[in-house]
Parts: structure tokens; C-alpha cells; sequence
């Protein structure tokens, strides 16, 4: 009977009484050891860069930025290296803001919200002033006021070219687009009368005096001017209200020289959010008219 018990102690075995080196080996023991040896120092020597690296690194990472310390290319060391505790996120990456602080029904509100769904009594009359020739409300003429004169100041030709406009006035204005291409081309380009913010006196149009061919045209959006008020109009409280971008929100086609007065805090707080639309802002319907 034979079992794995009964197996004889193989000559390879190098520990234990039981199984003694075979005398031809001893000479080579020294030699195994030295091996060994080496190959233990070439381990850790293998291993020292990282790890000093890591060890070293880390008193100085406390106290720099980790781009200032790690080279291009170290990412490996990134796990070893301590995590920077993370910088207290802010509430909220959008800038505060009382959206109620407003009406967006009261016609005399500089956030009161007018489109094809909402239409304006068409009794309603603002109070008015004038700023260059045009009227608009009292509250809206610091800043129109101070939009042109930053454009006069960087030697932009911004010119005004229709301001408030009464309802009798704004019915005259379809009426030519509807004889003139037909209402459902004119309802794209032109507001019904009780639709259209110039009723509030808080929108205006702008041009350019240099260019005025494009006045009321694409392409004034190309020009000095039309950049100027793209990148602009929010530091003093307008809005650019009709992009190609939020057409079917608005339900207007672009216009990039009508400005919508809102006042610097809600400009701000759309550009900085991107949010383009009041629609949007103030989660209300916009699109094109019920009938
Ligand atoms: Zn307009």
C-alpha cells in the first residue's frame, strides 16, 4: 500500500532535518544567499523612487497646490498622495436672486412678462420720459440712458429707433406687415397689437448709424453695433429678448436690435445663467399664439 505518507523526502527540499542538503550543494548555499540578497536590493531599489517620492512629496503637498508639485505625467502618484480636503461648495452655482421680487403681470413691472399667450390690456398707457427722442418708462431711462452713452464711449454708432409704442400704434405696424406679407408671415416678425413689449415702454429698438441698412435686418447682429449690444446690454439692465436661439420659446423670430429693459439684476442673473428667456426665467408659457 502506498500513500503520499510513504513517499520518500525529495532531495529538492531545503528545510528540515529530514531532508539534508546534499553535500554537492553546500558550496553553492553562499552564492543562493548573495543572489537573494541582490534580489532583494533590486526589489526595493526597484520600489524607492515611488515610494520615497510619495513620502517626500507630502509634508510639501500640504502646503502647495497639487499642479504646483506633481510633474506632467505623475498621475500615478496621485492615489498615495493625501486628498486635499475639498474646497465647501457654494449653495449654489446660480447667482441669488428673489424672482418674486416683481410682478410679471403688472404692465408698470420691469419684469412683467408680454408675448403671444399674455397679452396687455389694450387701455394700458405707461407713464412715459424721453431719452434721445424716444419714450420709455421713467424706470427704464437711467439705463438706456447709460447704454448709449458706454456705446458713445467705445466708439459704437448705437442710435435708438423705436421705443414705446401705444396699442393704436402697434395695430398700425401689424397691419402694414399683414398687407404685406400676410398674417401668418406677419404674426413671425411683427407682435398683434396688445402683444408687444414696445405697449410697456420697456422695450426699445436699436441701430446703428453707420450701418443703417441693417437697421431692423439679420444682419444687424453682424455688426459693431449688434455685437456690442449682444456682449453689453445686460451690464445695463436689457436683455436682447428675441435670439435665433429661443425663437420657439418667445415665439418671435431673432431680433437682434430689440432690447428688452429688465432691469441690471435679472440681466445679470440671465447672463450669467444663460437662461435667455423670461418665459424660461419665470416658468411661463411662451410660443405662438391660441389662435
Ligand atoms: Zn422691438
Amino acid at each position: 500500500m502506498t500513500t503520499s505518507s510513504d513517499r520518500p523526502p525529495l532531495p529538492r527540499t531545503t528545510t528540515g532535518a529530514r531532508a539534508p542538503l546534499p553535500l554537492t550543494l553546500l558550496p553553492r548555499a553562499p552564492l543562493l544567499l548573495a543572489l537573494l540578497a541582490l534580489a532583494l536590493l533590486l526589489l526595493l531599489a526597484g520600489c524607492a523612487p515611488g515610494a520615497i517620492g510619495t513620502v517626500f512629496q507630502e509634508p510639501r503637498a500640504a502646503g502647495a497646490t497639487p499642479e504646483s508639485l506633481a510633474p506632467p505625467g505623475s498621475a500615478e502618484l496621485g492615489p498615495a498622495d493625501p486628498a486635499p480636503a475639498p474646497a465647501p461648495a457654494p449653495p449654489s452655482d446660480e447667482p441669488a436672486i428673489d424672482l418674486a421680487a416683481h410682478s410679471i403681470t403688472d404692465p408698470t413691472s420691469p419684469w412683467v412678462v408680454v408675448n403671444k399667450g399674455r397679452p396687455l390690456d389694450p387701455a394700458f398707457e405707461p407713464d412715459l420720459t424721453t431719452v434721445r427722442g424716444y419714450l420709455v418708462q421713467p424706470a427704464a431711462a437711467p439705463d438706456l440712458t447709460a447704454l448709449l452713452a458706454a456705446a458713445d464711449a467705445d466708439g459704437v454708432h448705437l442710435t435708438l429707433r423705436s421705443a414705446y409704442r401705444a396699442y393704436a400704434k402697434q395695430a398700425q405696424v401689424y397691419e402694414g406687415w399683414v398687407a404685406q406679407l400676410g398674417a401668418a408671415e406677419a404674426d413671425k416678425v411683427s407682435a398683434r397689437p396688445g402683444h408687444s413689449e414696445h405697449q410697456t415702454g420697456l422695450g426699445v429698438d436699436v441701430g446703428s448709424s453707420t450701418q443703417a441698412g441693417c437697421d431692423f435686418e439679420k444682419c444687424f447682429g453682424e455688426t459693431v453695433e449688434g455685437r456690442w449690444v449682444a456682449e453689453h446690454a445686460a451690464a445695463f439692465g436689457f436683455v436682447v429678448r428675441y435670439t435665433p436661439q429661443n425663437s420657439a420659446v418667445t415665439g418671435y423670430a431673432a431680433e437682434a436690435w430689440h432690447l428688452r429693459w429688465v432691469g441690471r439684476e435679472l440681466a445679470a442673473y440671465m447672463r450669467d445663467t444663460g437662461v435667455t428667456t423670461l418665459e424660461e426665467v419665470f416658468d411661463v408659457p411662451g410660443g405662438g399664439y391660441a389662435r
